[in-house]
């Protein structure tokens, strides 16, 4: 049987599946009949030792690989170990007859709620904890085996509905030969993470968890989308075959990687690597900046907000990896798909054109400033400059630079040093904002464009679902019209001006954007030696030619035909 979906990172690998659903169950409110207490306080007991014992062994695991991660479930523990609330589930079922699971989970619920209360966010975070570890007792009592991303036995390919940005953000790299899920389109987080992490990906494939078994030998072809379920000794040595094509294609572009990226009649052009995580591991020659740094990742790692000082380390950690590079910081983009578990945002019926990213942070000033603090201090130690996401209009750039501006005077105050010159830019994601973009660019000093959501507001088209990605169009001729308009506006007025969402990273497009004048794409490190291999192979009037010709065809499908007949 074939399955066929989205790819989304490149790739061709063969393993057996792993499939991760999330545990989540109902407890119903039941008791047990006086006399047998003894019996179901043994079932607890059991399912007590065997949650410390899977916590022991996960932690082990991860000292290994990442020992921050690992006091995530030492904590675990101590919640486990805690006599107030084991005392509260014995009485529970001793006293009130209830059974255990019942017990668990209402006495869990209890601190859960007096925890949700608390006016200080680390203790409110502290919630996220105990519902987890309520939800591995429930499931030790449902007698169910952990399934957990973080620390998988054997190399395999995992397969679910989605992954969430904490599922992603925990992600056992090592073991992680492919990804498949159900959900999410091109620009999803998790294809981001899997590009970035290069794992080949295939997302939007219906009703995957129904049809694939775990343990099931699968093919997993992410350049094509398709995914061979239990494939024949054929279709095994043939997918062995285009691995290997797929492997000495790679080794080609390979050559590039590490060369500045030149066009053909030798202008040069800067590539910005777009980071998730103050750990990355790009050699300094393949990339010339950072071009995005997400900080979204260091809040959702966490299972609180990260502090003034954990931030402004993780920010300073970032520019002594770059080098002395620049580093574009990008301010807290939550919200849409992003959550994070020890912050209630507000439920929304439309999460994507409600309050994320920059109209969530100018709502919760105390969070935004922490991090602007936490930025500007960072910037005393390196080129560091701060970006902000889903910039709407005039108005919303202003309230972020006085946000900056009170950061700054109050660090003056406190004489800590900061780079008073600061640069200050927005994503362009948004058509009212591109279609100021001449006003815009009076009052910052640079930008770049997030191809990804400009897409989605543009195309109106949400970016996560596979049922309408047809209509996600970042190629069309629309979409190129109004990067050309941004583009243009941006140099009339002397500012630079890149693209960081994912289209930067297709070669195709790469050449057209630069061919649209645009001498910075910054991108997953995934597709740097991609872009570098095909802007060796146009000039620049090559480039100009193809963006007329883009920008005067009427549907995306011949601006693809006509670049792959002609790049
Ligand atoms: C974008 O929207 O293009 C972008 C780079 O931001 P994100 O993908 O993180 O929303
Ligand atoms: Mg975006």
């Amino acid at each position: 049987m074939i399955l066929k979906g989205n790819p989304v990172s490149p790739g061709i690998v063969m393993g057996k599946a792993f499939l991760y659903k999330a545990f989540t169950c109902e407890v119903l409110a039941s008791y047990f009949e006086k006399g047998h207490e003894e019996k179901y306080t043994e079932i607890l007991e059991t399912a007590l030792t065997e949650a410390h014992l899977e916590l022991d062994e996960l932690i082990a695991s991860l000292n290994f690989i990442d020992a921050e991660k690992a006091k995530i479930f030492v904590a675990h523990k101590e919640i486990l170990s805690d006599e107030e609330i084991i005392d509260m589930i014995h009485n529970a079922i001793n006293k009130e007859q209830k059974r255990p699971d019942f017990a668990v989970k209402s006495v869990f619920d209890e601190f859960i709620e007096i925890l949700g209360k608390a006016k200080d966010p680390l203790i409110a975070a502290r919630t996220a904890d105990l519902r987890d570890v309520c939800n591995r007792l429930l499931r030790i009592l449902k007698g169910e085996k952990e399934k957990n991303l973080s620390s998988l036995p054997e190399s395999v390919i995992v397969v679910a509905q989605d992954l969430l940005p904490s599922d992603t953000a925990t992600i056992d790299r090592v073991h992680v030969a492919g990804i498949i899920t159900e959900a999410g389109g091109s620009t999803s987080h998790s294809a981001i993470i899997a590009r970035g992490y290069k794992i080949p990906a295939v997302v939007g494939v219906p009703q995957v968890l129904e049809v694939i078994e775990d343990g099931m030998l699968l093919a997993l072809d992410a350049i094509s989308g398709e995914i061979t379920l239990s494939p024949s000794e054929k279709v095994v040595n043939q997918t062995r075959e285009k691995a290997e094509i797929f492997i000495r294609q790679q080794e080609a572009e390979e050559k590039y990687l590490s060369k500045p990226a030149m066009t053909a009649d030798g202008q040069h052009i800067e590539i910005g690597i777009n980071i998730g995580s103050e750990e990355f591991d790009v050699s300094l020659e393949n990339y010339d900046s950072v071009g995005l740094f997400r900080t979204e990742f260091l809040y959702m790692e966490n299972n609180h907000l990260p502090t003034e000082e954990e931030q402004f380390h993780a920010y300073q950690h970032v520019l002594d990896l770059a080098g002395g590079k620049t580093v574009t910081l990008r301010t807290l983009d939550i919200g849409g798909d992003k959550t994070l578990q020890y912050m209630q945002l507000p439920k929304e019926d439309n999460p994507f054109l409600g309050k994320r990213a920059l109209r969530l942070c100018l709502d919760n000033s105390e969070m935004f400033h922490i991090q602007l603090r936490a930025a500007l201090r960072a910037s005393a130690y390196g080129p560091l400059q701060i970006m902000f996401p889903m910039v709407g209009s005039i108005d919303d750039i202003r309230r972020a630079k006085l946000a900056v501006s009170v950061a700054k005077e109050q660090l003056r105050a406190e004489k800590k040093p900061f780079n008073e010159d600061i640069k200050l830019g927005i994503m362009i994601e948004i058509p009212s904002i591109a279609l100021i973009a001449d006003m815009a660019a009076e009052e910052v000093d640079f930008a770049s464009v997030g191809t990804n959501d400009l897409t989605q507001y543009l195309c109106a088209v949400d970016r996560m679902n596979p049922s309408v990605s047809g209509y996600y169009q970042d190629l069309s001729p629309a979409m190129l019209r109004i990067l050309n308009f941004i583009f243009e506006q941006f140099h009339t007025k002397g500012k630079p001006v890149s693209v960081c969402g994912e289209l930067a990273g297709n070669p195709a497009a790469a050449v057209v954007l630069v061919g649209m004048g645009l001498r910075k794409l910054s991108m997953s490190e995934a597709n740097i030696a991609r872009v570098k291999a095909a802007l060796a192979g146009v000039t620049i009037e090559k480039g100009i030619s193809l963006g007329e010709v883009c920008r005067n065809l009427s549907t995306e499908d011949e601006v693809k035909v006509y670049l792959e007949k002609y790049i």
